[in-house]
């Protein structure tokens, strides 16, 4: 590790060339969740939400929201132009962003259905039906989040889906953000559950007297909803779907010597500041000792100026940099990581990205700082964080609409599966299945 000077602002640094992989794995791993305890906190409040319904929001409104005067849980469209009021200039922002998620997600429409006919006779489809209800959950315990709105609402509407239902927490005086009203304005969202935590996601999943029950629910939150989206999607009775585990945000950043450091200091800040147990990660690619201490000088000097500095040295606490000789070395590092961003700010970035496994969403290039994607750009923000990028897709059109398959045979077509079909029947000694198909084909003899 490098000197840490007292009161500086520095990620401890490694030199990834000379670590075993035992070392790389205790450096890369990422802070500990304690899920067993928040499920002991989160069980009882969905139980209580199942028995009291509506009255069990409101109470936990007060409680956690300090919402202490909310009539009723549910916000219903059409939403008064005065819960939506909003400058131009945000009003605009949210327009721009909508618009390029919107396109965006569109485009991964599969207009038609994959059509086969694997024998003849045998035809074989898949095509695409929208989750019907589908429950967005926007975190609102410390931050406004309207681009959360945004990432999980509008892919809801490009999918067809029938009903969409927003959840967030409401503020102390019983209302929601305007901005969130505005997006769910515009999504054609059916209403606004005033709850925030596990509670909202219980009566997402379960229903109350004015909740409507949905399908699947999405989004990110803090400990209490993401336990208490693992809790009901293992419940059957509940029915219920959910996007993907989630976890504090992060953030991989490759960076050679063509990297202007104020760049990549300003991206490694942006997901410092989200939260104590966020994770920053620089790994640099063959750098002189004088280019990475600029990039460490440009990390303090940007962050002692910032609002949100306190949480920024939480972060960067359990934060490194790794010194990489090549940038196939560089790579291979982010791809045992599987990072949920992804910045490649080096030589040749766009050919990098052909090198990349594992990762949520890569920013390529000097001018492609990660907040373009976290708002505006119109790829999706909800991401896999926690090393779940490995076997885990973002939120995208895909998350909102399921395959059906069907099959259709001719009198042929059977003649030519047929004997397959019985004799795996026979194999796995199920008569009736074996006689679904002989019964057929012996009535096709005697006409
Ligand atoms: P939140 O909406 O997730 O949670 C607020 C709710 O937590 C409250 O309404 C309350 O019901 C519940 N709660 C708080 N303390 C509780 C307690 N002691 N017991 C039971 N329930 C309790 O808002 P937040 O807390 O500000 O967290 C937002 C999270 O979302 C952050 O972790 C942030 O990193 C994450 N986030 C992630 C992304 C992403 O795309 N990965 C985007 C935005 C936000």
């Amino acid at each position: 590790a490098a000197p840490n000077d007292e009161g500086r602002i520095v990620m401890k640094r490694f030199d990834a060339s000379t670590a075993t992989e035992k070392e790389l794995d205790d450096i890369l791993r990422r802070p500990a969740q304690k899920t067993n305890d928040i499920m002991g906190i989160v069980g009882p409040i969905v139980s209580d939400v199942r028995a009291r319904g509506d009255q069990a929001l409101l109470d936990f409104a007060a409680k956690f929201d300090k919402a202490t005067t909310l009539k009723s849980p549910v916000l219903k469209a059409p939403y008064a132009p005065e819960l939506m009021a909003l400058d131009e200039e945000t009003i605009a922002a949210i327009d721009i962003s909508f618009e390029n998620i919107r396109k965006f997600h569109a485009a991964q429409k599969e207009d038609k259905p994959t059509v086969v006919e694997t024998m003849p006779g045998v035809k074989c489809s898949r095509f695409v039906r929208p989750i019907e209800r589908v429950g967005c959950y926007i975190p609102g315990g410390t931050a406004v989040l309207p681009s959360t709105a945004l990432m999980l609402g509008v892919p809801a509407l490009v999918a067809g889906c029938k009903k969409i239902v927003f959840a967030s927490p409401p503020r102390p005086d019983g209302t929601c953000t305007p901005e969130i009203v505005y997006v769910a304005h515009k999504v054609g969202a059916e209403c606004i559950v005033l709850a925030g935590g596990a509670q909202a996601v219980a009566a997402l999943a379960y229903g109350t007297e004015s909740v409507p029950k949905v399908d699947k629910i999405l989004g990110p939150g803090n400990q209490f909803v993401t336990a208490g989206k693992m809790l009901v999607s293992n419940d059957t009775s509940a029915g219920v779907s959910i996007d993907m585990p989630a976890g504090p945000s992060e953030v991989l950043v490759i960076a050679d010597s063509d990297a202007n450091p104020a760049f990549v200091a300003s991206d490694l800040l942006s997901q410092a500041e989200h939260g104590v147990d966020s994770q920053v990660i620089l790994v640099a690619v063959d750098l002189t000792e004088e280019q990475l201490k600029r990039i460490e000088d440009e990390v303090h000097d940007q962050a002692v100026k910032l609002p949100r500095v306190e949480i920024v040295k939480g972060a960067i606490a359990h934060s490194v940099t790794l010194q990489a000789k090549t940038i196939e070395e560089a790579v291979r590092l982010s791809n045992v990581y599987a990072p949920e961003h992804l910045i490649l700010q080096v030589r040749d970035a766009a050919k990098v990205v052909d090198m990349v496994e594992h990762a949520g969403s890569i920013f390529v290039g000097a001018w492609t700082p990660e907040s373009v994607g976290d708002y505006s750009a119109g790829v999706n923000h909800s991401l896999p964080t926690y090393g779940y990028a490995r076997q885990y897709s973002g939120v995208n059109l895909g998350t909102y609409v399921k395959h059906v398959t069907s099959s259709e045979l001719t009198e042929e077509g059977l003649r030519n599966v047929g004997a397959a079909v019985m004799r795996l029947a026979h194999v796995e000694q199920l008569e009736a299945h074996r006689r679904a198909v002989e019964i057929r084909l012996e009535h096709a003899d005697r006409k």
